[in-house]
């Protein structure tokens, strides 16, 4: 199997400072089923890739083991060297190890920066074939290449049609893609080739530290790494909503580092919720009103779903931070064209956000001058009237639980107002009854019994 990590950050070759592999030498490691190897295919200023092959000695895995499924010949002539498994994330902690607990001895800075990265992986293993990989992958923000790999191109008949070819790019930190790859990799493939016991929970919380708590499917995602082992499977699912949004008591950060943890996990615990909705949705055209730096552009852009993403703001220098992080001057010509930034607010009619199938506002409203509310209204729901309306804000409640935060403070300084969860309500399901629209809440981050969560979700959807 092979798996190589390519980047085109500048200057490119920093990948050998972060994966602790100088790209001038080849890298080999014994690992207890086999050999690793690490060699570059390219390190220039431009572009920098790095392939690691992992050699898997068949014999050696099963000696000593009983027979086991499926006898002795299925013991030796099985999948399990070509195809990433568990036996791939086992390489990726041994040989990358350093990288992926995000530290970068010479360069440190550069671990903590999310740098464009692409993968590619030979043969994954994906019982559940591609709409799984598209789950698992997609709503992490990567843009997906998945073909499906046949057993011999002579005999199509033979197809594997679990088997896939898979490249993913995004924006992101090494150390983030290689914890998704070290946790998605087995439960793609679902089977591991070890015995999977209580600590393999704590793998997979471990390893699944600040982005499977939030993410959608991290249920099926937990189920299969733990080989459908129910007991266990819910031990996880419990650990992981009690885990939701918070940090890891093991990282040694200061005080206000700490809140800003938790709110930049917040935000995007906000983002992956919308994004979902608006995914689950079907929406294929849709606004991104108040899109601020292009967050949840950036996942938009990243799912081929959408065939039309606009985003507006009423900040040219928020647009220029969009335009720069979603890099629309390097983006292939079928890319630009799904997308388009355009300078406006949400307080006037637009004629650009009329025949839209969805828009998000996500904290946004609370920006606006409260007599602004109504002209926003008018503007969403009277006038562009998009089937689907996704709105975030936070729930002013919940404040009392923010350390640091004075009583009746609000959250930004840009803040006109915040709401508690019924003033949210109110308004919501106002706007929505005088619009025809229907509307639902829900809570987005760790839900306080009392309090509610520190944002909450209204979607609106037309005719019901
Ligand atoms: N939706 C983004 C940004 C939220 S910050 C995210 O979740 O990351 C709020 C954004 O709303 C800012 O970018 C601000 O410029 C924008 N904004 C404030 N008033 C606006 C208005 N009247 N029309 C459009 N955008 C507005």
């Amino acid at each position: 199997m092979v798996l190589t990590i390519r980047t085109t950050h500048k200057p490119a070759t920093d990948l050998g400072f972060l994966l602790h592999k100088n790209p001038s030498r080849i890298h080999e490691v014994e690992l207890s089923f086999g050999k690793a190897t690490v060699v570059y295919t390219e390190a220039d200023d431009e572009g920098c890739s790095a392939a690691m092959i992992v050699d898997v000695d068949t014999v050696g895995l099963v000696r000593g083991k009983r027979a086991g499924e499926g006898g002795l010949l299925r013991q030796y002539v099985n999948d399990r060297p070509f195809v990433a498994s568990s036996l791939m994330s086992t390489a990726i902690s041994r040989v990358f190890g350093t990288a992926m607990s995000g530290k970068c001895k010479e360069r440190p800075e550069l671990a903590s920066i999310s740098i464009p990265l692409e993968i590619e992986i030979g043969a994954v293993s994906c019982k559940g074939g591609l709409e799984t990989i598209e789950k698992f992958f997609e709503p992490l923000g990567y843009e997906i290449d998945a073909t499906s790999v046949p057993l011999d191109p002579k005999f199509p008949e033979w197809s594997a049609t679990s088997i896939f070819n898979l490249k993913l790019s995004a924006t992101v930190r090494l150390s983030e893609l290689l914890g998704h790859l070290y946790v998605l990799l087995p439960s793609l493939d679902r089977s591991k080739h070890y015995w999977v016991g209580v600590d393999e929970v704590d793998k997979l919380l471990r390893r699944g530290k600040g982005w499977l708590e939030t993410h959608p499917h991290k249920e099926l995602i937990a189920r299969r790494y733990l080989k459908f082992q129910e007991r266990l499977a819910r031990m996880a699912i419990a650990r992981l909503s009690e885990d939701e949004g918070e940090p890891d008591p093991e990282e040694e950060i200061a005080e206000k580092e700490e809140v800003l943890v938790k709110t930049v996990r917040l935000h995007d615990a906000r983002l992956n919720a919308v994004f979902s909705v608006l995914k689950e949705s079907g929406a294929r055209r849709v606004l991104d009103l108040g899109c601020g730096g292009g967050k949840l552009l950036e996942r938009l852009l990243h799912s081929r779903q959408f065939e039309e993403i606009v985003g507006m703001d009423v900040s040219i220098i928020e647009l220029e931070h969009a335009e720069r992080r979603l890099r629309l001057d390097r983006l292939s010509p079928k890319a630009v064209d799904r997308i388009k930034l355009i300078h406006g607010s949400l307080v006037y009619t637009d004629n650009r956000l009329k025949g839209f199938d969805a828009a998000a506002v996500v904290e946004v409203i609370e920006h606006l001058d409260p007599s602004r509310l109504n002209s926003f209204e008018q503007s969403i729901f009277g006038f562009a009237r998009p089937t689907l309306v996704v709105i975030t804000t936070p729930n002013k409640e919940y404040n009392s639980l923010y350390e640091g935060l004075e009583a009746d403070a609000m959250r930004h300084i840009d803040h006109r107002f915040e709401w508690t969860r019924s003033e949210f309500e109110d308004w919501g399901k106002a706007a929505a009854v005088a619009h025809g629209y229907g509307v639902v809440f829900s809570p987005i981050g760790p839900v306080d019994q009392v309090l509610g969560a520190p944002s909450q979700m209204a979607v609106f959807r037309l005719g019901n």
